[in-house]
């Protein structure tokens, strides 16, 4: 069996393209006890990659050049010196952008027998679904009838925000960059409202239109100018998430804006930043939560597939200009 794997080959400068990936034939690795072999199955693309493109440390290491890129991959198990895994069992496991990766069972999460499509687990029931779950619920603190604006509404992590803030029976209003984005949190997700920021040209009289009892809690998956826009419709104690900062991953320069303090203190208001990897103690609580609502039809995982293992980077890239509905994931085929 051939193996094939995606490394970084550049730092982006500005938006990623192409030249910044190399794609690398190798031979598929043998496993040790304790590891599986395992088969690409989907691969997911997120936008906290490109800052680990930059040199400079964040909350992750950055991806040395010639580094396999690596991120959710589900796969299926080829071969297994593992008791706890057998071939066939479909798992979910931070792995390299590879056809075939080697892993310990240890770093393997099991995906729910019945669950379908796989690919659900590196979206409403994976990483993004427990951003969303954890985010808005421990920080953003939604209660019944309170107003929540989500920006990147129509993304993996916001579609879910949008689908939890309405169960908890919220006025959501979702935020995205087109109008059949727009028209599909309405009617598919039962999101109240919703602005397109390409086209809203007034953005504070959008927010004051949708909102019209204000913004409790704002979940900010974006940053820039859009969020610049709801500091002042928020209300007092509102929370506000910062979830994301995507507008400003692609800059080289630092990004300056509305300065916040005044409207969170003339408010008694919160704004607080989270990484979803602070939370892996309480994952299980999480998924177990998403699962249910999932397979009682009250959250849908909605993704848009991208079909061939070479056509990742270009996935990837695709995010920057809003290409996805809901998770963006590569199916490997
Ligand atoms: P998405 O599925 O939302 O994909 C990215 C979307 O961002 C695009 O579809 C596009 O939608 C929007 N976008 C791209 N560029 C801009 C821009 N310049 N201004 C406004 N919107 C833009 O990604 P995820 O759901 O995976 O992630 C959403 C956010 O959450 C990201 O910022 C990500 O980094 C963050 N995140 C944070 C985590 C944490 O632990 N804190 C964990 C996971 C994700 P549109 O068409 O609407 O423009």
């Amino acid at each position: 069996m051939q193996n094939k794997e995606i490394r970084l080959a550049s730092r982006p400068a500005g938006v990623p393209t192409d030249e910044n990936f190399q794609l690398v034939e190798t031979e598929v690795p043998s496993i040790a006890d304790g590891e599986v072999l395992l088969r690409s199955l989907y691969i997911s693309v997120d936008p906290y990659l490109r800052g680990r493109m930059r040199e400079s440390k964040s909350y992750v290491p950055p991806f040395q050049l010639g580094q396999v890129i690596e991120s959710g991959v589900v796969s299926e198990v080829m071969e297994s010196k593992s008791p706890d895994f057998k071939k066939g069992d479909v798992v979910s496991a931070y792995l390299g952008w590879r056809l075939y990766n080697v892993a310990n069972a240890r770093q393997l999460m099991r995906t729910i027998p019945g669950v379908s499509p796989p690919s659900t687990f590196l979206g409403a029931l994976g990483m993004p679904g427990l951003t969303a779950y954890f985010g808005l619920l421990d920080i953003g603190k939604p209660k019944e009838g309170e107003t929540v604006v989500v920006s990147g509404a129509a993304g993996a992590v916001g579609m879910t925000v949008c689908q939890i803030a309405k169960i908890k029976g919220c006025r959501v209003v979702g935020i995205a960059g087109s109008d059949e984005k727009s028209k599909y949190l309405r009617d598919e997700l039962g999101v109240d409202a919703t602005i397109n920021y390409k086209t809203a040209g007034d953005m504070f009289a959008a927010l004051k239109e949708a909102c019209p009892n204000g913004v409790d809690v704002y979940f900010d998956n974006v940053g820039g100018a859009v969020s610049d826009a709801v500091l002042p419709v928020i209300n007092d104690r509102a929370r506000i998430v910062l979830c994301g900062q995507i507008s400003i991953y692609n800059l080289d320069k630092v990004d300056v804006g509305l300065r916040p303090q005044t409207s969170l203190l003339v408010h008694s208001a919160l704004m607080q930043g989270f990484i979803i990897t602070k939370y892996t103690s309480r994952f299980a609580e999480g998924v177990g939560q998403l699962a249910q609502w999932f397979t009682s039809g009250q959250l849908k995982h909605v993704e848009t597939v991208v079909e061939g293992f070479e056509n990742t980077p270009q996935a990837f890239i695709g995010l920057f200009s809003g290409e996805n509905l809901g998770k963006q994931v590569v199916k490997v085929g």
